[in-house]
């Protein structure tokens, strides 16, 4: 686990290294009339300038980078977080703060079906929750998994 964690945070480190350059790019990208509507393609633009992606699903907006995803309901708040002078990536994915590991709880019962879980940290530094008991993928009846995520 302790290897995991360390990995995570390389990788992690890494990223927001290369995301220095790109924050660059961006302020230049969003040198515009604040008044002019924010336009799917305008976010899209702005986060590929980021290495990111985004995507309409539903009512929602996904931003991704690589497996990392975020749902957003607005487009708006990715453009709030892209445009920021100043962003870490996990301002934008809170699932890659390396700190977030303290937040989460151990062994609390799910908000959703009220069984104990536990969070585990997966290889790409999100997050997923698993059984208390049986340790098994804690598979919500009550929820959708990709709600966990979203979350
Ligand atoms: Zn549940």
């Amino acid at each position: 686990m302790k290897e995991e964690i360390a990995k995570r945070d390389r990788i992690i480190a890494e990223l927001e290294k290369q995301n220095a350059r790109l924050k660059e790019k961006i302020r230049n990208a969003k040198d515009i009339s604040p008044i002019e509507r924010i336009s799917f393609a305008r976010v899209r633009r702005l986060a590929r300038e980021a290495c990111m992606e985004i995507a309409r699903q539903g009512k929602q907006f996904i931003l991704s980078m690589g497996k990392t995803t975020r749902a957003f309901r607005k487009l708006r708040q990715i453009w709030d977080l892209l445009i920021e002078d100043d962003w870490y990536l996990s301002d934008i994915f809170p699932q890659l703060d390396p700190d977030r590991k303290e937040e989460k709880p151990t062994g609390t019962p799910c908000k959703y079906c009220f069984e104990r879980i536990l969070w585990v940290p997966s290889d790409w530094g999100s997050w997923f929750p698993i059984d208390a008991d049986t340790h098994k993928r804690h598979r919500c009846q009550q929820y959708s998994e990709r709600g966990y995520y979203a979350s």
